[in-house]
């Protein structure tokens, strides 16, 4: 596996690579898990090469979030990445990517509005605007997102339509199924800030999640579901909710009784200092 820092290089070895065949990128910001693992593994089996960026982007995270905490395992990344068949670790750094003077930003509406978009203003323009930069500097052929995070994917799929960003058409975006603790918990590189006891409440999160999808699918109206699951997981040690919503799985939409379109719920809480997300889908009408 190659490790690369700088654009010049970068696309020196990516045209090097091309002649085997189609590649695959898959951004994350280190911290691996097996949820980054089986973006790769699936991008393994549809690619000749797989390129892996690792880059903790300033401009996704809000002025109070986690970014000079956040996790940076490099060599246990680069480890886990040469074992995984990677071709080549993108690792730009923060100077090279956004230069004094630097001044653009990438902003998609409606879908990067409302969820997280509400609750982490400039989030989706840092999301898209660093997503946007790295298929620019990569040139993949099909990028692969996980659904742990359904909005950031609906995020990039407009965008990628939007700015005819892959070629030759939107279908190169690929999401990926969350992968889940045993418990259930979506792994997330956030879950390392939670303490034990923390941890052990956390599983309140899809289990409250997959009772209320249950409740909705026996009749309850959807405002009860989600008065229950929010009162669930206050019990259960979060301390607040950002959301907890049903939505259009394409268009995020809200939704407030059954429609025939399939739809998601998703929910953002809180537990002692980390923010979880998680989204599963409703169980369609019979
Ligand atoms: P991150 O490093 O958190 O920016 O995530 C990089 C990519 O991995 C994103 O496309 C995420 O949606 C995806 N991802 C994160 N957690 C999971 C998970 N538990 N299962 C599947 N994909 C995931």
């Amino acid at each position: 596996m190659q490790t690369i820092g700088q654009l010049d290089p970068l696309r020196s070895a990516v045209a090097a690579l091309r002649g085997d065949g189609p590649i695959a990128l898959v951004p994350t910001m280190g911290a691996l898990h097996q949820g980054h693992l089986s973006l790769i593994r699936e991008a393994r089996a549809r690619a000749a090469h797989v390129i892996v960026s690792i880059f903790v982007n300033p401009r996704q995270f809000g002025p109070s979030e986690d970014l000079a905490t956040y996790p940076r395992p490099i060599e246990a990344d680069s480890a886990l990445l040469e074992a995984e068949g990677v071709s080549l670790l993108w690792l730009p750094d923060p100077a090279a990517m956004y230069p004094a003077g630097y001044a653009t930003t990438v902003s998609v509406s409606g879908v990067a509005d409302n969820l997280c978009g509400a609750a982490r203003p400039g989030h989706f323009e840092g999301v898209a605007t660093v997503v946007t930069k790295l298929f620019n500097q990569v040139g993949p052929d099909m990028a692969f997102f996980g659904e742990k995070d359904w909005q950031q994917l609906a995020v990039i799929r407009r965008m990628a339509r939007d700015l005819d960003l892959v070629q030759p058409a939107a279908p190169a975006i690929y999401g990926v199924a969350t992968v889940r603790e045993k418990d259930g918990l979506a792994l997330s590189s956030r879950n390392a800030y939670l303490s034990p006891s923390e941890r052990a409440n956390a599983a309140s999160l899809p289990r409250a999640m997959r009772s209320a999808i249950a409740a909705i699918a026996a009749g309850a109206p959807y405002r009860d579901a989600l008065e229950t699951l929010r009162q669930t997981l206050l019990a259960a040690g979060f301390s607040s909710l950002d959301y907890a919503e049903v939505r259009d799985a394409d268009t995020l939409a809200l939704r407030e009784a059954p429609h025939p379109d399939p739809a998601r719920l998703f929910v953002a809480a809180r537990i002692g200092k980390t923010r979880l997300i998680d989204n599963m889908a409703l169980i369609a009408p019979a």
